[in-house]
């Protein structure tokens, strides 16, 4: 399998490349943000428990989303791997996430971070705001999302350094130059 992790601050791009990469590479992508905003359209149980949540910039629990991701996975058995997006947040959902990976005789193949400055990151929110509407786009939830960012997951960049699956990409430029560097990375890594 070729698993992926997309890693980045909201509003750096991951979804949309991690899309492109999907189609490009035949993988499976993951995108816990689409899969939480889904639960909350269809008014179940799940859906309703995170939306006051999600819609102040806070995490959902670690064993929501650990759940959620051991179902994707196993849900999808013949898949050639997953690009995740927006997954692990949390140094305890990274652990999980290898735990989950290893069972099925695989592992993560690379971590591609998206670097954007918080200033490009606030811009492209509010305009995310101002074209979708989505309810967490406000500018103080858009800060307070950043700031948990820095907190509770920027810690992964250095937990994946230090297994060496690190690969850091500027995301500031067109989506096909971005999408371009990102093709490139991917031609090195091997699949197990
Ligand atoms: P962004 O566009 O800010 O990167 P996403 O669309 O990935 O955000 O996720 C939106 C919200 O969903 C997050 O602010 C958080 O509340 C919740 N969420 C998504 N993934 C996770 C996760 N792995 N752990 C905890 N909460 C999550």
């Amino acid at each position: 399998m070729l698993n992926i992790i997309l890693f980045g601050p909201p509003g750096a791009g991951k979804g949309t490349q991690a899309q492109k990469l999907a189609e490009k590479y035949k993988l499976m992508h993951i995108s816990t943000g689409d899969i939480l905003r889904k639960e909350i359209a269809d008014k179940t149980e799940l859906g309703l428990k995170v939306k006051s949540i999600m819609d102040r910039g806070e995490l959902v629990s670690d064993h929501i989303l650990i759940e959620i991701l051991q179902s994707v996975i196993e849900r999808n058995p013949g898949v050639n791997g997953f690009i995740f997006d927006g997954f692990p947040r949390t140094v305890p959902q990274a652990d999980a996430l290898s735990a989950m990976l290893k069972l099925k005789g695989t592992s993560i193949a690379a971590v591609i971070s998206l670097t954007v400055d918080d200033e490009e990151l606030i811009k492209r929110l509010l305009n995310r705001a101002a074209e979708l509407g989505r309810s967490d786009d406000t500018e103080e939830v858009i800060r307070r999302r950043l700031a948990v960012y820095n907190a509770q997951t920027r810690p992964l960049l250095d937990y994946y350094n230090h297994l060496g699956l690190l690969k850091e990409t500027h995301g500031i430029g067109l989506i096909e130059e971005i999408f371009g560097k990102l093709c490139r990375l991917m031609e090195g890594l091997s699949q197990d």
